[in-house]
């Protein structure tokens, strides 16, 4: 078997950014992501823009950008991947030694950038955005938002910061084993904060989407909850079981209930409790089953292990690296390096 081929870092940093359908906040996304970067690393970051099956124009919009200016990178998925794999995507193709993640919409403000560079100099591997309000967003998303949270910890082991989204800025060593993470059903929220090192957290205030509008709606998120439990907690699978040992129990009271009016002559008049109990498990019994589906359907998904998100074209006025232009591979305690990068 070869060796994979040593990732390329040559650039101070990263921006990956998922776009669906994002047209008409694309050039005010640009000039602010620009203005950030340019100020914390000027001529030495790259902007990533992967259009997620958009079916408006952000493809052009995008490659605009990139035909115009060699810092940006126009990734092309094949279809709608959804944003966690588009995200994958981008991130499949980052050269920087710092990768700075954000939502198109403008919902994550670009300017915490420099903010976030100064908690990875001080030694963070992962500083992540903390929401404190969230302007433009109805009090159902916010109730719906905060109830996932203190659900999924309830659920997980690992400590899924509450109140997160995507918004981060982490070392490429971390970015590098999230690559090496190949699940399919991804929640990289819960998939950084399984990685460990030292993570911390900026509190931002999040913005109104620029224009547009949500392209979560409950069902979506709903399915990202369910990604998010089945990935990170075998839980669910033990209701089974404690469900069954309940009902067991009620079962045999209710067994000596029925033996005791029995032997004491009185009829149990029974129908309507008996219709009403082979419902009950009946159904649990179903749940249960379902629940069972949902873990199998996605071992079974994970089983084909096809590729997570297909590439039609990615466009870009960079160089690629070459003997002129020195790269730093990466190995072994590298952090030093991307503390350089960060500025100290
Ligand atoms: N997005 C994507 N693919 C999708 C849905 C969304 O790449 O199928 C991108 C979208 O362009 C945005 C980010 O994911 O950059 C977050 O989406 P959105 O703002 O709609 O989610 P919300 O902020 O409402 O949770
Ligand atoms: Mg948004």
């Amino acid at each position: 078997m070869t060796a994979a081929p040593a990732p390329i870092c040559d650039r101070g940093l990263s921006v990956v950014v998922p776009v669906f359908n994002e047209e008409d906040g694309l050039d005010e996304l640009m000039r602010r992501v620009e203005a950030a970067c340019s100020e914390r690393f000027p001529n030495d970051y790259e902007v990533l823009l992967v259009n997620d099956g958009s079916t408006d124009g952000s493809w052009a919009a995008i490659c605009r950008h990139a035909d115009a200016k060699p810092h940006v990178v126009g990734i092309n998925l094949s279809r709608n991947h959804g944003h966690q794999l588009a995200l994958a995507a981008g991130l499949e193709h980052v050269r920087g030694a710092l990768v700075f993640v954000l939502d198109a919409d403008l919902q994550d403000p670009p300017e915490l950038l420099g903010t976030m560079a100064d908690r990875i100099a001080e030694g963070a591997d992962v500083v992540y955005g903390q929401r404190t309000a969230r302007a433009g967003e109805t009090a159902f998303k916010r109730g719906t938002a905060s109830l996932f949270y203190r659900f999924l910890s309830s659920m997980v082991d690992v400590a899924i910061p509450r109140d997160t989204g995507d918004f981060r800025l982490m070392t490429r060593r971390v970015t590098e084993q999230l690559k090496a993470m190949p699940e399919r059903y991804r929640f990289v929220r819960g998939m950084v904060s399984w990685i460990g090192f030292t993570q911390v957290a900026v509190p931002y205030e999040r913005d109104a989407r620029f224009a547009g509008q949500t392209n979560y709606p409950l069902r979506k998120m709903i399915a990202l909850a369910i990604d998010a439990v089945t990935s990170f907690s075998t839980v669910p699978l033990r209701f089974a079981s404690h469900l069954g040992m309940i009902f067991g129990v009620v079962g045999l009271l209710a067994l000596g209930w029925v033996a005791a009016g029995w032997l004491s002559g009185e009829a149990v008049r029974g129908w309507t409790s008996l219709a009403a109990l082979i419902l009950v498990i009946g159904s649990v019994q179903l749940l249960v089953l379902g629940v069972f589906g949902e873990y199998l359907g996605r071992m079974y998904m994970e089983a084909k292990n096809r590729p997570l998100f297909i590439v039609d074209e990615i466009r870009t006025k960079a160089e690629v690296a070459d003997a002129a232009n020195p790269v730093h591979v990466l190995e072994g305690s590298i952090s030093e390096t991307f503390r350089k990068a960060a500025g100290e």
